[in-house]
């Protein structure tokens, strides 16, 4: 039940124990929490602690600090760190949604608050596992195109954590800018691209704190020099997929002469007569998808699609290498 004690402010329904002795406040909702527990990972809360005068503004006897974070930030961090604690492996696992997924913005809102207050075992454990849900390989995503909500926005899942396109990628981009970790950047702007106006980008999407996450200018500048890049990077990489001339990938095939050659030649016909820009975010074709039903629905024998599969995680793990490449981050500077 909500209870307003102070003007303007109300209690948080979760965070409110009676038996502990801080009250932070956040955009208007207060939050009483043990100091200790704040003052174990985070040197500035302890710091804050031990230096509050008497005299300050007290709830209930309760000293309190006004904080400048937003209520949803605070409300995810304190999850963390006052519900469910650190793993012993610190790879979040437990922090898990009652879906059973590690949510992006979830993570996103922890590394923040974390990275503030210092509480560093808990930002490197929130940013790691961002870091693996970013830095997918195709070959190893759990799935993709998960929910299709509206043009323009795609759910995928990668390493178990589920990312919102593109509001998901721009928070990743502006986190990896904050925190400085740079691997992030070229897989989290090419995430960004899955948008089809990159205008977006730059006003803006609002979280779901309310706050507006909007890509720089110098970042919203390499996803629009990057966009043709990438188009031309796909058209590539499908060319050399579908090779039909690639005698190689047929050397052990077990069908009928010429059956697999001829699905090959299927498959580029089906990419040439499609729209590149669906296929920027796979940067491999769609029809070169690593799952269990490709073989069947595609129409290759065992042994050619297997080769198939070596020959697709070759031509990507080439496309991924390029990333930085075409978002101009070698030298970090845009050289228009
Ligand atoms: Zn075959």
């Amino acid at each position: 039940m909500h209870q307003t004690d102070l003007e303007g402010v109300t209690r948080d329904d979760e965070f409110w124990a009676d038996d502990v002795h801080v009250v932070l406040i956040a955009q208007g909702t207060a939050f009483r929490v043990r100091k200790e527990t704040l003052s174990s990972v985070s040197p500035v809360f302890a710091d804050m602690f031990k230096n509050a005068q008497p005299g300050e503004e007290t709830w209930d006897g309760c000293p309190m600090v006004r904080l400048s974070d937003s209520a949803v930030d605070l409300r995810r961090f304190l999850n963390v760190v006052v519900k469910v604690g650190l793993d012993a492996s610190e790879d979040c696992t437990r922090w898990r949604s009652r879906g059973g997924e590690l949510v992006c913005s979830v993570l996103a809102s922890v590394v923040r608050v974390a990275h503030k207050y210092q509480a560093d075992r808990v930002a490197n454990a929130a940013a790691d596992r961002i870091e693996k849900a970013v830095d997918y390989a195709p070959w190893t995503q759990d799935g993709r195109d998960l929910e299709k909500h509206a043009p323009g926005k795609i759910t995928l899942l990668n390493a178990g954590v589920k990312i919102t396109l593109p509001q998901d990628a721009v928070e990743v981009v502006n986190l990896a800018r904050i925190i400085n970790r740079r691997a992030w950047l070229p897989h989290a702007l090419h995430l960004c691209c899955s948008v089809g106006d990159l205008d977006i980008l730059r006003r803006g999407i609002t979280r779901d704190d309310g706050q507006v996450e909007a890509l720089s200018e110098d970042d919203h500048a390499r996803c629009k020099r990057a966009v043709p890049l990438l188009e031309a990077l796909c058209c590539e990489t499908a060319l050399r997929t579908y090779d039909p001339s690639n005698k190689y990938l047929f050397r052990r095939c077990t069908a009928k002469a010429g059956l697999c050659e001829g699905v090959m030649k299927g498959l580029l016909v089906a990419f040439a007569l499609k729209g590149i820009q669906a296929d920027i975010l796979n940067i491999s074709c769609e029809n070169a998808r690593y799952d269990s039903s490709y073989r069947r629905h595609v129409g290759f024998c065992p042994q050619c699609h297997g080769w198939m599969l070596e020959h697709v995680k070759s031509l990507d793990r080439m496309a991924i290498r390029k990333l930085p490449a075409c978002f101009a981050l070698e030298e970090d500077t845009l050289m228009d």
